[in-house]
């Protein structure tokens, strides 16, 4: 028998919250029409912030305390229920 080397493999794993808070600086945020969605998952298993989980109903819920707006879910969603929308800061606006 021969030397086995280990094949080591390095992995990212998304973890919740790496952005920190980020409904404080987010330009846009992501909507899911429902009505469009065909409950593929592909937005949870490409969200970089591990922010999308299963809502009540079955569909997809997002997190926008930690979601940071890159619009990666948008982007592989393949029937395009997903939606990003501009964040309105009326509060910024006033001052
Ligand atoms: S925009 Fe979508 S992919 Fe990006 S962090 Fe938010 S939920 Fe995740
Ligand atoms: S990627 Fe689009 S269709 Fe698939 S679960 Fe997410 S919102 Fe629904």
């Amino acid at each position: 028998m021969g030397l086995r080397i280990p094949i080591i493999i390095p992995v990212s794993k998304p973890s919740k919250g790496s952005a920190g808070k980020t409904g404080l600086w987010r330009v846009e945020r992501p909507v899911i029409n429902e009505d469009k969605c065909i409950k593929c998952w592909l937005c949870w298993l490409y969200c970089p912030e591990d922010v999308i989980s299963e809502g009540k109903n079955g569909f997809p819920q997002i997190d926008l305390t930690f979601c940071k707006g890159c619009g990666v879910c948008a982007d592989v969603c393949p029937v395009g229920a997903i939606k990003m929308v501009k964040e309105e800061r009326e509060d910024e606006h006033r001052r």
